[in-house]
């Protein structure tokens, strides 16, 4: 079943600090009084113009095959095949920060006004980061309320795009979710339409099921290294 998701903006609005950290400052470096007030404009042009929404379908993991599969372009080493074959619940997933901050990003830059445009591009990224925590939480929690059998389930978003997983599986998710309903588009790219959206697949199990080893041959490109951080909290939280 289809549902659609609200998040509320204290719980994605990302602190100070990260955004700093993002617009790659070091921690604890104390920035100029200019900066700062970038820092405010562009939290606070945020919160007054982000519609944060998305829609979420859980699915059996025989119908997420060919999903997985897409176009036949993924990388034989994706670790999300062995994983979410082990999975107890599987999610599609869509989320948008909206549409208004995208173009509100590109008009600055277009204007030159670089420095509020960077600002608030690096709000609203990690502004959406956060809602796909906010979603795998939730997600946990459903799955924690109805199970029965006492395993705890650790839920943890995949995207296309990311780990060997093609892009271009894009296509089949999007024709099972239907995003567009929300207001989320894709094109020949597979790009989404607003840019601040992120798609995927949300995977629980056992935690066990989400450690691997980052030693692929596409991590030698990785731009993120974005599993460091999610397996390092997945092993702190060994029990
Ligand atoms: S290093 Fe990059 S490409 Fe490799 S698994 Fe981690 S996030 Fe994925």
């Amino acid at each position: 079943m289809r549902k659609l998701l609200e998040f509320h903006m204290e719980d994605i609005l990302p602190a100070r600090e990260e955004v700093l950290r993002q617009q790659g400052m070091p921690p604890g470096k104390t920035v100029s009084g200019h900066i700062q007030s970038v820092l405010e404009e562009a939290l606070d042009e945020f919160t007054n113009e982000a519609r944060p929404t998305g829609i979420l379908q859980g699915l059996m993991v025989d119908e997420f095959e060919a999903i997985f599969t897409g176009e036949g372009q993924n990388d034989p080493e994706a670790p999300l095949e062995e994983i979410y074959q082990q999975a107890e619940g599987l999610a599609l997933f869509a989320l948008t920060i909206g549409g208004k901050i995208s173009t509100n990003i590109e008009e600055l830059f277009a204007g030159k006004n670089f420095a509020l445009g960077a600002m608030l591009d690096a709000v609203a990224s990690l502004a959406a980061d956060k809602a796909v925590v906010r979603t795998e939480e939730q997600y946990e929690k459903e799955l924690a309320n109805r199970n029965h059998h006492g395993t705890e389930l650790r839920v943890l978003g995949y995207s296309p795009g990311y780990c060997g997983w093609h892009i271009s599986a894009q296509r089949k998710l999007f024709k099972a979710l239907e995003p567009e309903r929300i207001g989320i588009t894709l094109n020949a790219s597979y790009l989404m339409t607003p840019l601040k959206s992120v798609s995927g697949v949300l995977v629980a199990g056992p935690r066990e099921i989400h450690l691997f080893k980052p030693s692929f041959s596409f991590c030698k490109v990785c731009k993120t290294y974005s599993c460091h951080e999610r397996l390092q909290d997945l092993k702190a939280t060994a029990t």
